[in-house]
């Protein structure tokens, strides 16, 4: 439906943000709830997150994605953070919700509950009581560690170019924690006594990257689950390395699906269409099937 006077706005801040999935999702779910609803992307510079996150207020918008460079400096505007945020200390998803003092608003980061749902869900792959490799110690790294130790993984080891970030990476997950430094022998090791995979750093998105850690694809077999959280290229050589020698696989479409779908259903209250909005999805990246 066109946007009307009535039609209610949620948007995405970030910068860039021009090249954002999140309006095709979104919009896409808003559709299928029959929401006159339309979703925005808001170029928001650095140091202005706090400030677009108090304009919600003002301008009555319905829910906020909060993307890089935001996630940590719009926290110090929220009045509330939810059980993940509380841990990660980061926000992708602002809602505003009534009090008896006006409208508070929450974050909350959806991006861990998205990868388990997405790999639960979409691929079979239940990590309770599995061991887990998680390549990375960035935003995303530390979403899906702390994600996979609620999700009863036995063991998340976390591999990075810097041990004092692996380690604070691996600090989430507890006693399941552990981290390493990133040297090729080791990482080919771990592989080796590891049952899930993820690659969290953002190697295998550029034209003629290699493996990260420059890991022995050898170290691959049937018995590994790997997974990408790169989507485009849709196929990176770490999954292409993978699936060569028997890995199953999936590259990172359906965790950016499945924490849209948990914004949606945060801001609406109602279950997430995914099959809508994975086809908004697909269609703006120009691909016809996952
Ligand atoms: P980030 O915070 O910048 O962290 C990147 C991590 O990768 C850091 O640990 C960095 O190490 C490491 N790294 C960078 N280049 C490397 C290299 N050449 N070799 C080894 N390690 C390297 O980024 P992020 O937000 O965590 O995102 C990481 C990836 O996940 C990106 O590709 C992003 O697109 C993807 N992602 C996907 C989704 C999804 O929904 N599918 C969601 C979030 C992120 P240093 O700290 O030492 O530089």
């Amino acid at each position: 439906m066109a946007p009307a006077a009535t039609t209610r706005v949620a948007g995405v801040i970030g910068d860039p943000v021009e090249h954002s999935l999140s309006p095709a999702l979104h919009n896409a779910a808003f559709a299928a709830l029959g929401l006159d609803w339309v979703y925005v992307a808001f170029p928001v510079g650095p140091g202005a997150g706090e400030a677009a996150v108090h304009a919600m207020r003002t301008l009555g918008l319905v829910g906020l994605s909060v993307t890089m460079p935001h996630k940590a400096d719009v926290v110090s505007g929220l009045d509330r953070m939810g059980p993940v945020a509380t841990r990660l200390g980061v926000v992708n998803t602002v809602s505003r919700c009534p009090s008896p003092v006006g409208d508070e608003l929450v974050g909350e980061s959806t991006d861990g509950p998205g990868f388990i749902d997405a790999l639960k869900g979409d691929d079979g792959f239940d990590p309770a009581g599995r061991s887990c490799l998680v390549l990375g110690t960035g935003g995303a790294a530390r979403a899906v560690t702390l994600a996979l130790s609620e999700a009863q993984a036995a063991s998340i080891t976390v591999v990075g170019r810097r041990l004092d970030q692996a380690r604070s990476c691996a600090r989430l997950a507890g006693s399941a924690g552990s981290a390493q430094l990133g040297v090729p022998g080791v990482v080919s090791d771990l592989i080796a006594s590891a049952d899930l995979v993820v690659n969290a750093t953002p190697v295998g998105m550029s034209a003629g990257a290699g493996l990260p850690f420059d890991l022995d694809p050898s170290a691959f077999g049937p018995r590994h689950f790997v997974t990408d959280l790169i989507y485009s290229p849709a196929t990176t050589p770490l999954l292409a390395a993978a699936r060569s020698r028997g890995s199953a696989s999936a590259n990172g479409l359906g965790m950016l699906i499945h924490q849209a779908a948990r914004q949606v259903e945060i801001w609406t209250g109602r279950p997430a269409p995914l099959d809508a909005m994975s086809a908004g999805a697909l269609a703006a990246l120009g691909r016809v099937r996952r």
